[in-house]
């Protein structure tokens, strides 16, 4: 596999990045766990995403479901 993204700052290929775990603000309404993925030779912020991992607020339904399933 070749790698052939590069940093938009560094100009270094971006062969790693770094993740962090940051908190993203909805609105005022709660906050929103996020990772942000940024370029481990500049700093640079390349990307943010909604982590993966967390559970957001549980919907109607899903509060539903557990109830039932307990
Ligand atoms: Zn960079």
């Amino acid at each position: 596999m070749i790698n052939q993204g590069e940093c938009p700052k560094c100009g270094n290929r971006l062969l790693h990045v770094r993740i962090e775990s940051i908190f993203g603000q909805n609105n005022g309404s709660g906050e929103v766990r996020c990772l942000s993925l940024s370029c481990i030779h500049c700093n640079i912020v390349l990307g943010v995403q909604m982590d993966p991992r967390s559970r957001a607020r549980p919907r109607r339904k899903e509060a539903e479901e557990g109830r039932t399933v307990v």
